[in-house]
């Protein structure tokens, strides 16, 4: 789960990570006020969305006084950005961070990811801050410097250490910068996070180091015990259809092509996205319905799959163990009738009751095409939506 900056900023601060003071506004009047509260001659004002490389968009922009507070907050409140992590669709600003201008010496990069090659916590930073890390790391990855952290000893002392003096942080600044480093390290844990990322993480003009971005994900299997976190939660940032999914205990992930897959196990749902690419097809998401599907949940899952208007075609492959393919069959019937199918729809069922699902559904007088194999199914679905 994503959260926005400020909100990453005020968990940040609770672990003694330095970040600018800021308030966020929701209209232009708030943008002021919040701007007179802050009592600094230069503010920033800053687009609150779920996505990076705002600054380039014209998302950030340098207040001089009062007015041109207010002037930015109207310019970009209700604005669509568009970064190269929004998409070409991009994303409406509906909340401000209104944050005191901070006189930047340098910028630099401290990130913290799970490391899946070696299952650790991987701490990285760079003095190329301010830019894509991945454009640092594809040009000149050996200014990326790294320590992979053990789990049990936690991020140490040496290590953060090693880390600032491999990105040329100044001598004086280096106590700074591992007590912002260590602060950091904490709260990925105690939360639960899956990325940490400071971008830039800066030294300012009056000796300091701290945060001027903050971009934190969450794992949402650990939400349960954070409901500190769960609160900052803002759905206007997630896809509709992920949400209705999530209500339904669905696990449903939107994705840009027109074949809607329906499948159960997430094995058998990432191949079959792969081979409708096999077969020269785009899936239009991911969706694994889960071991015990009802045939409600096949229901809802049918109509969260056509309410995305570019779905052209649904593959429904599933393997009957825990699921029996009649319930399957039902549901695909049920919601089929609720919804007035009128797309191609192809069903490769195996497994249980295996028969009985594939007499439902060719006495049900649907228009369904059924298929013999996954192979034969996903070559189906393909020449079907072209
Ligand atoms: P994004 O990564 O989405 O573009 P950032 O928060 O990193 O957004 O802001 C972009 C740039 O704007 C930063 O690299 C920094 O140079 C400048 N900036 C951001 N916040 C402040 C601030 N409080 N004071 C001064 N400059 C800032
Ligand atoms: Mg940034």
């Amino acid at each position: 789960m994503n959260i926005h900056e400020y909100q990453g900023k005020e968990l940040l601060r609770k672990y003694g990570v330095s970040v600018p003071n800021g308030k966020v506004a929701y209209t232009p009047k708030e943008a002021v006020d919040a701007a007179k509260e802050l009592g600094t001659e230069i503010n920033v004002v800053k687009a609150q969305i779920h996505a990076g490389g705002r600054g380039k968009a014209g998302g950030v922009k340098v207040a001089k006084n009062l007015d041109e507070v207010r002037t930015y907050a109207e310019e970009i409140l209700g604005k669509t950005l568009v970064t190269h992590q929004t998409g070409p669709e991009g994303k409406e600003v509906k909340r401000l961070l209104i944050e005191e201008g901070c006189d930047i010496k340098q910028e630099y990069y401290v990130g913290l990811v799970m490391d899946r090659a070696t299952s650790r916590v991987v701490m990285m930073a760079s003095e190329e801050g301010g830019t894509e890390i991945e454009e640092v790391a594809e040009k000149t990855p050996e200014k990326i410097f790294k320590e992979v952290i053990d789990p049990v000893v936690g991020l140490s002392a040496y290590q953060a250490r090693r880390l600032a003096f491999n990105i040329n942080m100044p001598k004086e600044l280096v106590n700074k910068t591992v007590k912002f480093m260590m602060g950091l390290y904490t709260a990925f844990v105690e939360k639960d996070c899956s990325i940490a990322e400071i971008n830039p993480l800066v030294t300012t003009g009056d000796g300091n180091v701290m945060a001027l971005d903050a971009k934190l994900n969450f794992d949402p299997n650990a939400l349960f015990r954070h409901k500190d976190i769960v609160e900052f939660r803002d759905l206007d940032e997630e896809d509709s259809k992920e949400i209705e999914a999530s209500k339904y205990d669905l696990s449903y992930i939107s994705l840009d092509g027109n074949i809607g897959c329906m499948v159960n196990g997430a094995g058998l749902a990432m191949s079959t996205m792969d081979i409708i690419k096999h077969y020269g097809g785009d899936p239009a998401n991911f969706l694994d319905v889960g071991g015990g599907a009802t045939a409600e949940k096949v229901t809802e899952a049918f109509k969260i799959i056509l309410s995305d208007k570019n779905v052209k075609g649904i593959f429904v492959n599933i393997f009957g163990g825990i699921m029996k393919c009649d319930v399957i069959a039902e549901g695909v019937i049920e919601a089929t009738k609720q919804v007035g199918l009128e797309l191609p729809l192809v069903v490769r069922l195996e497994g249980t009751n295996v028969d009985l699902g594939k007499k439902l559904l060719s006495e049900s007088g649907l228009n369904i095409t059924a298929a013999e194999s996954m192979a034969d199914g996903a070559e189906k679905i393909v020449s079907l939506v072209k």
